[in-house]
């Protein structure tokens, strides 16, 4: 029951995000008139989210957030700005928001920490850059950004990525800046029951967008795992994992149990569907997530681009918030069936 609402809701919003053409088979030989100038789409995180257990009051909270993380990053786009700089600053937002699990709303470890992990790129040139665990830099996002223009890697991690992200100026802020209270009492119960509830294991927002200059980007931010131990990295900052972006074939920030997301590559896979198998961006996507990651046992979504701006948020849990944006259509849904 719970795949088949999540699987109709696809239907919907697939729908939606394509309603530039007549039908999905169009979908599949979409013509550059039909191509918008613009386009993006966020998520905040898949996993148990329904609406019996959320107050009117909080998904209000949570539509309002989502709406103005697509704001900025559509006025950047509107403006010609470039589909990086979009991201970054949509990003920017969810981090700053304690809603989301990036940033400022990061889970806590098992030893009382917030790592934080992120990454992003490019699809004109397929550069990129991440930053795993850490702890001081405000917004991740941001650091991964300048690993990828600053420097002549693509991850880095620990106190060697705080060391980057400090000497390109970036904003350090004390850890205990990460410090909520929601977020500290999930890890207390996650660690009194030690085993984690479906929902503790999601979060996470990202983000891919489309610009003027026909360049797709994606990027990832995220707090990891609740009670997450020994510096454990997720998929979010690992590229062909939970962040990829080539303008061939897609862009994709994913979310998720990131385990899953790692060993079968995900946000690769989707792309390589479309490259090597002649996919439509929402069969792949949709092949991966409800095909693949199901049969293996993957819970999560993704948030997936072409270069023609057709947008797929294909997800196997119960919700995910997310929403996408394109000149004179925008939607924002949260649930499998909104
Ligand atoms: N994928 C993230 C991780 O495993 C968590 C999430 O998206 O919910 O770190």
């Amino acid at each position: 029951m719970k795949y088949l609402s999540a699987l109709l809701c696809i239907c919907l919003l697939s729908i939606s995000c394509n309603s530039n053409n007549v039908n999905s088979e169009n979908q599949r030989s979409v013509t550059e008139t039909e191509k918008p100038d613009y386009a993006i789409a966020i998520h905040g995180g898949a996993g148990t989210i329904l609406k019996a257990n959320m107050s009117d009051e909080k998904e209000q909270e949570y539509r309002l957030a989502l709406n103005q993380a697509l704001d900025i990053g559509e006025s950047i786009l509107k403006e010609g700005g470039s589909s990086l700089d979009a991201i970054e600053k949509t990003i920017h937002f969810m981090e700053n928001s304690p809603l989301f699990n990036a940033g400022k709303g990061a889970v806590f470890t098992n030893a009382g920490k917030n790592e934080l992990d992120a990454s992003i790129m490019f699809g004109k040139d397929q550069n990129a850059g991440a930053v795993g665990g850490v702890t001081n830099v405000k917004n991740p996002i941001s650091a991964a950004r300048a690993v990828m223009e600053k420097s002549s890697h693509v991850l880095l991690t620990g106190i060697g990525a705080e060391q980057f992200a400090k000497e390109q100026n970036l904003e350090i802020v004390d850890p205990s800046y990460f410090y909520t209270q929601r977020r500290f009492e999930s890890m207390e119960k996650a660690k009194a029951r030690d085993v984690m509830t479906a929902d503790e294991k999601h979060g996470t927002v990202g983000c891919v967008a489309l610009d003027k200059n026909g360049n797709i980007a994606a990027g990832t931010s995220t707090g990891g795992m609740t009670n997450k131990k020994y510096n454990r990295i997720g998929d979010s900052p690992i590229i062909g994992a939970g962040t990829y972006a080539d303008n061939a074939t897609c862009a994709v920030s994913a979310t998720g149990h990131g385990e899953y997301f790692i060993r079968y590559a995900v946000a690769h896979d989707i792309a390589a569907r479309m490259a090597y198998g002649g996919k439509s961006l929402d069969e792949a996507a949709r092949e991966v997530v409800m095909d693949k990651l199901v049969e293996k046992g993957g819970t999560g979504g993704v948030i997936a681009m072409d270069a023609n701006g057709n947008i797929s948020m294909p997800f196997n849990t119960e919700g995910m918030y997310r929403g996408f944006a394109k000149p004179g259509e925008r939607a924002i849904a949260i649930y499998g069936l909104d």
